[in-house]
């Protein structure tokens, strides 16, 4: 058996296309697009690229994009106040402070000073306490659950009653998409189990997953016999196991692993995403999706 593949970077051009249609329909009907802010302290590399790429696709979309790029030594109070004004700006729906912030400056504080109703990661408490209560009082579940819970729907699989086994427990991955799939509503309804580096026997929980979630960063993890056939598999891990060079541009490249042995595993579940191509391209996807619905709360129309 060969599993369906279930692809973020497909799944990716379908919504950010959807996403595109509805803007320009309230562009022409409301006369605003939404505004999505990007704060970027200092010049770590990675962050640059993280940026580019947002604001990139938020071009795409049609949104207003503003990036807000701050030296390294800029002072917290500074910061807090950018933030303030943002929280002030009626053009600006989505705030996205870029991490990891520098030392001097506390992480929490900065996250926690973004008006909730423009916190489109969806990682201020308050946003953390709505996707815990659920149904109606859910604005903005954060990125990369969000994008997990779409994946699994769009490729067909029952979530109603489905035993639904989620490896790790971190607050960015592993607890906000146990607590998405128990909800009762479309694309959850699931029973769920969570498991960590505490859990006794691992391969006993994941063998009766009917949808198995991996967000431990552990590559391979995930063995082929604790996969039950017919299962979807989502593999959210993304490891640098080596280096190599680019056949396309000749430049050094990461290798990328998941925490799932895909090569095998395909043979057993019934779908299951790749590393890299499958969760990854979501994140940034459904960060277009929460600075959309931001602007469609405000104007009443969600
Ligand atoms: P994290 O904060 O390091 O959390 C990892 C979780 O996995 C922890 O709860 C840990 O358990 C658990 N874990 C680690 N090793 C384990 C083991 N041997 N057995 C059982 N549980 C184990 O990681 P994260 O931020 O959630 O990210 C997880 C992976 O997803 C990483 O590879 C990351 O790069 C990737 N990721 C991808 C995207 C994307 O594609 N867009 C987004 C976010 C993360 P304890 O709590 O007991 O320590």
């Amino acid at each position: 058996m060969t599993a369906k593949l279930i692809l973020g970077t497909e799944i990716r051009e379908a919504i950010l296309e959807e996403i595109t249609a509805e803007v320009k329909q309230i562009k022409e009907k409301h006369g605003v697009v939404p505004g999505l802010v990007t704060i970027l302290v200092g010049e770590n590399p990675a962050s640059i690229s993280y940026v580019t790429l947002k604001i990139q696709t938020g071009h795409r979309v049609g949104f207003k994009e503003v990036q807000d790029s701050q030296p390294e030594t800029i002072s917290e109070a500074d910061l807090l106040a950018l933030i303030d004004k943002y929280n002030k700006d009626d053009s600006i729906n989505g705030i996205l402070v870029q991490l990891p912030l520098p030392k001097h400056i506390d992480e929490k504080k900065i996250l926690n000073a973004i008006d909730p109703d423009k916190d489109v990661d969806g990682f201020h408490p308050v946003n953390v306490g709505r996707l815990m209560i659920g149904g109606a009082e859910v604005k903005f579940p954060p990125c990369t659950p969000a994008g997990i819970q779409e994946m699994i729907v769009r490729a067909g699989v029952e979530t109603k009653g489905a035993e639904v086994v989620v490896v790790g427990r971190s607050n960015i991955v592993g607890k906000p998409i146990a607590n998405m799939m128990l909800q009762k509503g479309k694309g959850a309804n699931s029973t769920v189990t969570i498991v960590h580096t505490g859990t006794k026997d691992l391969a006993s929980h994941c063998k009766r997953a009917d949808i198995l979630i991996v967000a431990a960063g552990v590559p391979g993890l995930v063995k082929p016999e604790w996969i039950k056939p017919g299962a979807c598999v989502i593999d959210v891990g993304v490891n640098r196991v080596g280096e190599k060079i680019s056949e396309k541009t000749g430049k050094k490249i990461a290798i990328l692993r998941g925490d799932v042995d895909f090569d095998a595993a395909k043979e057993i579940a019934g779908s299951i995403t790749p590393v890299p191509g499958g969760v990854g391209p979501m994140t940034i996807t459904m960060l277009m999706k929460n600075t959309l619905n931001s602007l469609k709360f405000k104007l009443g129309l969600m």
